[in-house]
């Protein structure tokens, strides 16, 4: 399976999980690699590329550093890295779902995607390289997208970007209500207040897409972290690390099943509170385990 992922995903100068994460994630594979798992680095997009999802405006924001305020509107202190940054970590969600149309399960050491919007970042999401791929994999040939988020906070960044196009849906389970929305037919969000509840609601919501939603050529899994009861930014009490591992075998296993395609980025997750960055990388590898080796 190949996960993509570069240096230049952490090219930024400011520190923080969403700019630091993949470099974590790749120095762990090398020291314990995940059998099965080649890392592989992508084609970073261009500008033109990504002005198909944002405006204009932003993009040469984000690329300039002017105006500030704009550039930064994601959370990030702007400089000349998050330009390559950006380009790198949402290629690399490109060339995921691309991967992931040839060879049924890919991903990349991507974050900071879901709450991105057409004209403006947003918590500590410059661009949304999940609405940018889903694009990119119907461009591919796909008939249909499954955006499938599961972070802690609402996709509704996403929700956003993809009202104007029938052949993407989009299913948000989240312990947050940060960035949420309406549901509608193609985009349903339900925020999940009791751990008990999780992984029912998960399971209720994958099979409720499968009756409902159109026969999909790939998903798109953001598969955050942050759920965790340890995590200070969106954890939710009695999410453990046993039931997002059950978790990521629940859709891995649940894509195989359908014979659908799937392409997992990192997404949220946090270090801090009870959450060491040891932890906090043994919580991702839990999603590249399952992908690479699907119950
Ligand atoms: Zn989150």
């Amino acid at each position: 399976m190949n996960v993509f992922s570069s240096p230049e995903y952490v090219a930024s100068a400011h520190a923080f999980d969403t700019t630091r994460k993949a470099e974590w994630l790749a120095a762990s594979l090398s020291r314990t690699p995940i059998r099965d798992i080649d890392l592989v680095v992508p084609q970073p997009l261009t500008a033109t590329q990504v002005a198909t999802v944002h405006d204009i405006g932003y993009v040469q924001a984000v690329q300039t550093g002017i105006p500030r305020d704009l550039a930064e509107s994601q959370g990030f202190a702007w400089d000349d890295g998050l330009w390559s940054m950006v380009l790198a970590s949402n290629g690399g969600v490109v060339a995921a779902a691309l991967d992931a149309l040839e060879h049924a399960v890919s991903g990349s050491l991507s974050s900071g995607l879901h709450h991105a919007r057409r004209e403006r970042g947003d918590g500590y999401c410059t661009f949304n390289g999940l609405a940018i791929a889903a694009k990119c994999a119907l461009d591919a040939g796909a008939d249909s997208v499954l955006i499938l988020d599961l972070d802690a906070h609402c996709g509704g960044g996403t929700a956003s970007l993809i009202g104007d196009d029938e052949r993407i849906w989009q299913l948000d389970t989240s312990v947050c209500g940060y960035d949420s929305y309406e549901s509608s037919r193609r985009a349903s969000v339900k925020v999940v207040a009791n751990a008990v509840d999780y992984l029912d609601e998960i399971r209720a919501s994958l099979n409720m897409v499968a009756k409902l939603g159109p026969p999909f050529g790939l998903c798109l899994y953001n598969a955050g972290m942050d759920p965790f009861e340890g995590c200070g930014t969106g954890g939710l009490p009695g999410i453990t690390g046993e039931m997002l591992a059950e978790r990521e075998r629940m859709v891995f296993e649940w894509c195989r099943e359908h014979s659908l395609p799937v392409a997992f980025v990192l997404a949220g997750g946090y270090v801090g509170g009870q959450l060491t960055e040891d932890a906090l990388v043994d919580l991702h590898r839990l999603t590249l385990t399952a992908a690479a080796h699907p119950a």
